[in-house]
């Protein structure tokens, strides 16, 4: 298997400065796959002066039309060995290999960065105000649009070429220079990226820059690095707000993706079956490990034990185990330490009153890797941990609502705001129910909205900003503001 085992700092693909590498785990058998550099903060600090030199003494924030090229050439890069990396990221995140096709973890990504190279082509970089009467005098006033500067992108395990690509493409399309950071769990899917750049494109020395390593010390330095301009962060909500304290000393611009607990609210009038078989199918997406995955699922009252009993059917027959096989839609969750976390959920959530109607354990069949059958749990209290906290497994919660304004209600009983979902028969009625979810999606009736033109992001606890889309190219963007006498 294609293995990016070196990092990328200044044009170089290198070892780690401390000469360190550590393990890359497969979570589908626990074996070994290989190693990668675990970068510390000196490799951080290199990638930073780096970053820095290529932002402050080079074309690149300026030259629009090299930028495209070389994102073009990425794209082609990404496209010629997507193969390789299907099979990459199938190993060492476990990601089932039917979500690398037409899906988040690679085809669409990879299809991203043409996006993104596209909008780069067509962006209005300048809008005219028009000229004014200020204090006496007329003025004719612009805004410019110009990149944040050096961006550290630090990123979770999950989505990992997604997220990594989704800061990347629009980061260097903003004439921006950056420092990636790939998670301690799939170092492969950034160093691999970093290969691709520096053998297959025309992108500087310096102008993109792939970090990895087995702890949190690179990121954290990133975070604090006063030659760091903006951090784009995603992962935990816990982490981000360290990550948003980090950045506070040096002001820096903090743009963080973070947890969710999304609601998938059927309404009375609702297709149940359709709906259920949504829910419960959804977070078992990726063994649940995907932070716009709705992981409560709110039911009318009178209608909660046939819910109740058509999503233990819909759990028991999902085709999971192996991820690299076509019909499994779950593989497993990413470590040992991940599985013991959503054990202790559960059997906390069964220990305060819920009932656990099927899963709840590990599977029977599948003894290596860090399986977890999914899980449907029942009798849940809106207050309750398990209908509070993220978990990042294939847990269902079950909770009933008595109607319309008591299910929005109870959807937005949550710190979190990342996506959401609403069922109704009456679209209207489902749109009004959406409307008032305060997250950053919501899909109606089975809509779903991912896709590179579509911005995405959280409310509240959730994150600030948005990824993707125009709104997440115009993130790595600064707006200066001119004005100069007129006639
Ligand atoms: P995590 O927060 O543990 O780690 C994310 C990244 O931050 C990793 O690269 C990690 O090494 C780094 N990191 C850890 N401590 C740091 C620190 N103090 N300073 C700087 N960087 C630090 O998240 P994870 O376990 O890899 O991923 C799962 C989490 O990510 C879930 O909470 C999930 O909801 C969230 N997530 C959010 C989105 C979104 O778009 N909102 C997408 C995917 C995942």
């Amino acid at each position: 298997m294609w293995r990016g085992e070196r990092l990328l700092i200044d044009g170089d693909l290198v070892p780690a400065a401390g000469g360190r590498t550590y393990e890359n785990v497969d979570p589908a058998t626990g074996e070994v796959l290989g190693t990668a550099a675990d970068a510390n903060t000196a490799d951080a600090d290199a990638a930073v002066a780096a970053a820095r030199q290529a932002f402050d003494a080079t074309g690149w924030p300026t030259d629009h039309a090299f930028r495209s090229r070389c994102l073009r050439q990425l794209h082609q890069a990404l496209l010629d060995r997507l193969e390789d990396l299907r099979a990459l990221v199938v190993a060492e995140a476990g990601a089932p290999v039917l979500l690398t096709r037409a899906g988040p973890q690679l085809d669409i990504p990879v299809e991203m960065v043409a996006w993104v190279a596209d909008l780069l082509d067509s962006y209005q970089w300048s809008r005219d105000l028009g000229v004014a009467e200020i204090m006496g005098g007329r003025h004719r006033r612009w805004v410019e649009r110009e990149p944040a500067g050096v961006v550290a992108a630090i990123t979770p395990y999950n989505f990992p070429i997604q997220i990594n690509l989704a800061k990347l493409a629009p980061a260097l399309a903003a004439g921006c220079t950056v420092v990636l950071k790939g998670a301690p769990e799939t170092p492969w899917s950034a160093l691999a990226l970093g290969e691709l750049i520096a053998a297959e494109t025309e992108i500087p020395p310096g102008v993109v820059n792939v970090l990895t390593g087995s702890g949190p010390e690179t990121g954290r330095a990133l975070t604090a690095h006063p030659d760091v301009d903006m951090i784009s962060f995603t992962g935990s909500t816990p982490t981000g707000r360290q990550v948003m304290a980090a950045a506070a000393p040096t002001v820096k611009k903090v743009f963080l993706e973070l947890g969710g607990k999304g609601p998938c609210v059927i309404l009375d009038d609702a297709d149940l079956k359709e709906a259920v078989t949504f829910a419960a199918a959804s977070v078992c997406v990726h063994a649940g490990q995907g932070c716009a995955i709705t992981t409560r699922m709110l039911v009318p009252a009178d209608r909660h034990d046939e819910a109740v009993e058509r999503a233990a059917a819909v759990l028991e027959r999902v085709p999971y185990g192996d991820p690299a096989d076509e019909s499994n839609l779950m593989g497993p969750l990413i470590s040992e330490a991940q599985r013991s976390r959503v054990e202790s959920l559960v059997e906390a959530a069964a220990a305060s009153g819920a009932t656990v109607v099927t899963g709840g354990s590990r599977p029977e069949h599948l003894r290596r890797g860090f399986f977890y059958r999914p899980t449907l749990l029942s009798g849940v209290g809106e207050a309750d941990a398990i209908a509070q906290e993220e978990v990042f497994g294939p847990v269902l919660a079950v909770l009933a609502h008595r109607g319309d304004d008591d299910a929005v209600r109870m959807a937005n009983n949550s710190l979190y705001g990342l996506a959401g979902a609403v069922f109704s028969a009456d679209p209207e009625r489902a749109r009004t129910a959406a409307r008032a979810i305060r997250s950053g999606a919501v899909s109606v009736n089975g809509g779903i909205y991912y896709g590179p033109d579509a911005p995405f992001g959280g409310y509240k606890q959730s994150g600030t900003g948005r990824e993707m889309g125009v709104a997440g190219f115009e993130e790595f963007l600064e707006m200066k503001t001119l004005a100069e006498p007129a006639e």
